[in-house]
């Protein structure tokens, strides 16, 4: 047996005004889990205490809870002490109960067509990856389109991707979905990660529907100018000065011995809108040993096309720059855009002959030199596509620490991802803004994130300076430099 303290957030609708947090200390059994401390705490301290349970082994989804902030089924996860417990982000019946009815009713239903028809067992494989939906809604629960739009939510999504595959169902599940908030989805990955299923929405059933939705002629206009660009020009964006590829040679050599080679794929952002990014980057590099090989023939890596259906070219921009690396002999492909490194890591074939590393990865690996610590308090914005699409978490942090002193925030999107900042503007102003209310909190000077799109768009939404990691540590290497008196 052990002793575990748990706080727990309560509200009964009759009696509080608002929800208020109560802590309390409890016997179980070691390996409890978080249900058998909600059963010790009614059974022993407070009857009152109401919570939603059912099969206790995984397979029902009813009592899921948020557990130090992230979602859980409270019958599969580890009690731990000191846990705080709340119910999930959606509306409250009365403590850890949360309303499933509004969500569970709007989700679609197979509609039998008129002769039975009998699925084949390429049907049913196709179908296998997004059955599996216990309905426990943690997926709506941390969902930022839910947040701010009428997004019916991811598993509604998925449910819609299940039926539009399966021969015995005779509703337009395509244009259900555009209806029900399609677009609306940045492709943060939040619904995947958190799902006790392991349901992959945003690639299975979201980038799937949207590719239906293309072949359907509802694609925005906006990202059809987007494909159309890259077709043309091989950058998903435009120009307006020189170019980062414009301004470097074939090789950076570092400073100092090599440690290790690497060759570097820009991304299309860091290119042509924030060049001077990524020439800080480099500058960073030469003094910490690395290498950079930069084949000038790279082009867009396809992921604006890939997050909103446009996939008709795709392989042709993969061949390409596979190619292009491949032709120079490079074994690891440097990434600084959190969205081309996703991709260039999940979405490019397995047997592509490079590893691809981000260039957080890269330089805690192989250790930076010390930078002078800069009197600024900065907070870092996770990027969804490194975060959640490269599980990419620590390392930012103990580059960060180094050079600023660091102040969390939580970990939430931007609304710069899936083409909804060009998309669905309005969409993306009202997620920049919950972020900007976040950053306030910390009382943060800077903000530092390590994705184009992310600093781009955040800057769009806040009165504070937006930083690359990059930029942060050369300026904490130029204070260094000045105070030892080299410049
Ligand atoms: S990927 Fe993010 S925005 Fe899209 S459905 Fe999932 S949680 Fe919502
Ligand atoms: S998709 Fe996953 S997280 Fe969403 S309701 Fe179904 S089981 Fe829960």
């Amino acid at each position: 047996m052990k002793e575990l303290t748990v706080t727990i957030k309560r509200f009964d609708p009759d009696t509080d005004k608002e929800p208020y947090f109560k802590t309390c200390t409890v016997k179980v059994n070691d390996g409890a889990r978080v249900l058998n401390v909600l059963h010790a705490i009614h059974d022993t301290i407070d009857p009152t205490l109401s919570y939603r349970y059912s099969c206790a082994s995984g397979q029902c989804g009813s009592c899921a809870v948020l557990v130090n902030g992230e979602p859980v089924l409270a019958c599969m996860h580890e009690a731990t002490d000191n846990m705080t417990v709340e119910p999930l982000n959606l509306p409250v019946k009365k403590d850890l109960i949360t309303d499933l009815v509004p969500r569970l009713s709007e989700m679609a239903h197979l509609m039998p067509k008129d002769k039975p028809v009998v699925p084949a067992k390429e049907d049913i494989d196709a179908i296998k990856p997004l059955r599996d939906c216990i309905e426990c809604l943690a997926c709506v629960s941390v969902c930022p389109a839910v947040d701010v739009t009428k997004f019916l939510g991811p598993t509604a999504m998925r449910q819609e991707m299940r039926l539009a595959l399966d021969p015995r169902d005779s509703g337009d599940r395509i244009a259900d979905a555009v209806r029900d908030g399609l677009f609306t989805c940045t492709t943060c990955q939040d619904c995947w990660k958190v799902c006790p299923k392991d349901i992959e929405i945003p690639r299975k059933a979201i980038e799937k529907l949207r590719s239906l939705a293309n072949k359907r002629g509802f694609t925005f206009p906006r990202h059809l100018e987007v494909a159309a660009m890259v077709k043309a020009t091989g950058r998903s964006v435009s120009r307006d000065k020189p170019t980062f590829l414009e301004q470097v040679g074939d090789v950076i050599e570092p400073y100092g011995p090599v440690k290790a080679t690497v060759g570097f794929f820009v991304g299309c952002m860091y290119n042509n809108r924030l060049p001077q990014t990524a020439l800080d980057a480099m500058e960073v590099l030469k003094r910490n040993g690395i290498r950079v090989v930069i084949p000038h023939d790279q082009v867009c890596c396809g992921s604006p096309l890939i997050g909103t259906g446009q996939i008709s070219f795709i392989d042709e921009l993969k061949k390409k720059n596979i190619e292009v690396f491949r032709s120079q002999g490079i074994d690891t492909v440097l990434t600084m855009c959190a969205g081309c490194g996703t991709r260039l890591k999940n979405d490019y074939p397995e047997d592509k002959p490079f590893t691809v590393i981000d260039i957080n990865e890269l330089l805690t690996k192989y250790g930076i030199e010390p930078p002078a610590k800069l009197p600024i308090k900065a907070t870092y914005h996770d990027p969804c596509h490194l975060l959640r699409g490269q599980g990419v978490k620590d390392e930012p942090r103990e580059l960060i620490r180094q050079v600023v002193d660091l102040v969390e925030m939580p970990s939430y999107c931007c609304g710069s991802g899936g083409g909804v900042k060009s998309g669905i503007p309005d969409e993306a102003a009202a997620l920049a803004k919950k972020r900007d209310a976040e950053i306030k909190k910390t009382g943060a000077d800077i903000v530092i994130s390590s994705c184009p799109f992310c600093e781009f768009h955040i800057a769009s939404g806040t009165d504070k300076p937006v930083k690359n990691i990059t930029t942060v540590l050369l300026e904490g290497y130029r204070e260094k430099d000045r105070k030892e008196g080299k410049k």
